[in-house]
């Protein structure tokens, strides 16, 4: 069996100028500090350290080793999406990363493999690219959790899932442009509160306006960070569902019944938090994910899963590789 790391994040080294290519905006670009370390850049804000493992092959094959990984499946930084921007500069930008994700995972494609991008807020754009992605190698496709005002049981997103369906292109959901900025300004905030509520707010946006029901089962669609607050709040989602009509009206089932329709990563990051998922997710819908090489990343990865007391030793080799065999056609 081979362990597989599904959610890892990659930024090329270098890229075009993309605010001179489009004529101005806030773009992202790599500040190169010292060696082996940038400071990822929107416009000229610092919005992230970073370090080599982002853009070096090599770097990221020795951590792989180094913890027992033998595929990583590697996607951008949501920061990337550009989907604010006009559609066709976002579907330029998604051809460009795209293109550069290929060049890493070129250093040894058979332990290196890669999400494509799309630009969202156009679907023909989106499926055009998808399909010309995953000619091209990529595994499959990380989106970002909603397009401005838009969930994922928007019509025209749920086009797009249709299409990766039919063409059997996985989907990871990533959470990003998070709810309740001007609230949460300080300490990571957005990232420790919105976004697990981003994620949850998707999965719940599929089910409870019953585009699961619409939706092709072939499709395969994984939520990142363990699909946030959903398996802990499941049952306050059960609960209502049973007791409101204005849950129940566009939702034939009991919420908790639609588990069966998406997968989870494992980026919890505490033993409880991981035996809570894979009791409501079941065994078999549990990827290992790492979020690396960010900072709030699993540090050792794999060390989440390996140690648990509680997983059997069928369910762990599952979460650590089998299910993403499954999941990316590998
Ligand atoms: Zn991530």
């Amino acid at each position: 069996m081979s362990v597989v790391d599904m959610h890892t994040h990659f930024l090329p080294k270098q890229w075009p100028n993309l605010a001179k290519k489009f004529g101005g905006g806030e773009w992202p670009w790599m500040h190169h500090t010292e060696p082996g370390k940038a400071m990822l850049m929107l416009g000229d804000k610092d919005f992230r350290p970073v370090y080599e493992a982002c853009w070096n092959p090599a770097v990221r094959l020795e951590e792989m080793d180094r913890d027992g990984i033998d595929i990583q499946v590697m996607c951008a930084t949501p920061l990337l999406f550009a989907y604010a921007k006009k559609a066709n500069e976002a579907h330029e930008c998604a051809k460009i990363f795209n293109d550069l994700a290929l060049d890493i995972c070129a250093h040894d494609n058979n332990r290196l493999k890669a999400l494509a991008q799309v630009p969202l807020q156009d679907i023909d754009k989106s499926c055009e690219e998808v399909s010309r992605a995953a000619k091209n190698g990529h595994v499959g496709v990380q989106i970002g959790n909603h397009v401005g005002d838009k969930n994922l049981d928007d019509e025209g997103l749920v086009t797009f899932l249709q299409h990766c369906a039919s063409e059997n292109i996985s989907v990871l959901v990533h959470p990003w442009d998070m709810l309740g900025g001007n609230r949460m300004p300080k300490y990571m905030l957005q990232w420790l509160v919105a976004m697990p509520a981003e994620t949850q707010l998707s999965i719940l946006s599929l089910i409870l306006s019953g585009a699961f029901e619409h939706i092709s089962k072939d499709l395969k669609l994984c939520f990142a960070h363990g699909g946030g607050n959903f398996a802990f709040q499941l049952g306050r989602v059960d609960n209502a569902w049973r007791h409101r009509d204005i849950i129940r009206q566009d939702c034939p089932n009991l919420p908790s019944s639609y588990t069966d329709r998406f997968y989870v990563d494992s980026a919890v990051f505490s033993d409880e938090s991981l035996q809570l998922l894979t009791n409501v997710m079941g065994e078999d819908r549990v990827l290992l994910g790492s979020d690396s090489p960010f900072p709030l990343g699993e540090q050792r990865v794999g060390t989440l899963v390996r140690e648990n007391k509680a997983l059997t030793d069928k369910a762990k080799q599952k979460i650590l590789g089998l299910n993403a065999m499954e999941f990316f056609n590998l």
